[in-house]
């Protein structure tokens, strides 16, 4: 069975020194030794003035919103996992939707204007596969109205745009580091923070509101990582260039195989940008290819290939949020079209070459 993507795990006996030294020291949580290293090591890494490490990147999504105080309405995108738009919901922070971009599936900034009331107050977007949103363009918009951006960033690590981390774009950025990203502790994530006084208010947020053992400065809540997870993490950051370049060769593969296909699109590299091949979407055109999407899914599957079709339904088609006036399919064209037609192919490091080509086999021969 071949999986969209499945985790890295080093040779466990690599593993056991750093589970040996959390046992000698029975420090478990709250800021152990390996949490401050791997928050120092993450910062050098993605080259990043500041970073907190949280244990899921739900929470940090949730704290983001708390950190800047954001409330009433907030811009954001349907083609999203839905995480991002239920830290809105738990901020009881009201989503309005805006269509994506057709050629990088990224939020819109032209739309965002006209999505704009007296009560809009931030912009959420997300890097979705980990190419860059057009981030001059959103920043344009929020100073001109005088919004703050928080940068879904879940699927970003380690991304760079004209050498300079995307993670430092807007106000906050957002990380996970679930399993199924590119970077993981199990299940982990960051915000990345302009500044110290800023980290200090998200770190005091992540462990309820304190600020020192009688003092609580704000109705925080518990998103501390602990030393399992950050030891974890400094494990993987010494596997994650030649992680990263594996994922490169497979998604070349891909790109190579796939070229001559009618019908079937890929993305390409965007010039100036350091891309983490996070994950590898096509997009099929049934009219020309002569298969729906779902029917592409489905062959593969029986061939045991499981790709999965990020993201459909939409966010906006959840029960919860598709009746906002903003989530009518009518209000997002875009992301309606390319729910139906996106496809993402299995990308992780120890994928073997001979099994992309037999995946584009499958897709080069339509039945
Ligand atoms: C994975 C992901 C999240 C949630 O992160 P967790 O660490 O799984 O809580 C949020 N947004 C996007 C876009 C994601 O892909």
């Amino acid at each position: 069975m071949i999986y969209v993507t499945q985790p890295e795990m080093p040779p466990l006996e690599e593993f056991e020194p750093y589970l040996k030294k959390i046992w000698e020291s029975r420090w478990l949580t709250n800021n152990g030794q390996f949490h401050e290293d791997l928050e120092a090591a993450l910062a050098e890494y993605l080259g990043v003035p500041c970073l907190s490490l949280f244990s899921n990147g739900t929470l940090a999504l949730l704290t983001a919103l708390q950190a800047l105080r954001i409330t009433g309405e907030v811009i954001t995108t349907p083609f999203s996992f839905v995480a991002t738009t239920h830290a809105l919901w738990w901020n009881n922070v009201k989503p309005v939707f805006v269509d994506i971009e057709p050629e990088t599936f990224q939020l819109d900034p032209m739309r965002i204007e006209s999505a704009i009331t007296p009560a809009t107050t931030a912009i959420l977007p997300v890097h979705v596969y980990g190419n860059p949103c057009n981030v001059d363009a959103i920043q344009r918009v929020a100073d001109t109205f005088g919004l703050r951006v928080i940068y879904d960033a879940a699927h970003a690590f380690g991304v760079k745009r004209g050498g300079r981390s995307l993670a430092c774009e807007g106000d906050l950025s957002v990380l996970s580091f679930h399993a199924t990203k590119v970077f993981t502790t199990i299940e982990g994530g960051a915000i990345v923070a302009p500044d110290v006084k800023t980290k200090d208010r998200i770190d005091f947020l992540k462990n309820f509101g304190f600020a020192d053992e009688v003092t609580v400065v704000a109705p925080g809540i518990n998103a501390k990582m602990n030393e399992v997870q950050a030891a974890y993490g400094l494990l993987q950051l010494k596997h994650i260039d030649s992680h990263i370049s594996r994922r490169r060769e497979v998604a070349l593969r891909y790109r190579a195989r796939l070229a001559g296909i009618p019908g079937i699109r890929h993305l390409d590299d965007i010039a100036g940008t350091t891309p983490n091949h996070a994950y590898f979407p096509i997009m099929i055109d049934a009219d020309v290819y002569g298969m729906s999407r779902d029917t592409v899914y489905e062959r593969l599957k029986t061939h045991g290939i499981y790709s999965r079709r990020y993201f459909h339904p939409l966010i906006s088609h959840f029960p919860v949020y598709r009746g906002l006036p903003s989530a009518h399919p009518e209000n997002l064209p875009v992301a309606e079209a390319v729910s139906r037609r996106i496809l993402c192919l299995p990308i992780y490091p120890s994928l073997e070459l001979d099994v992309v080509d037999k995946i584009c086999l499958l897709l080069e021969r339509r039945p």
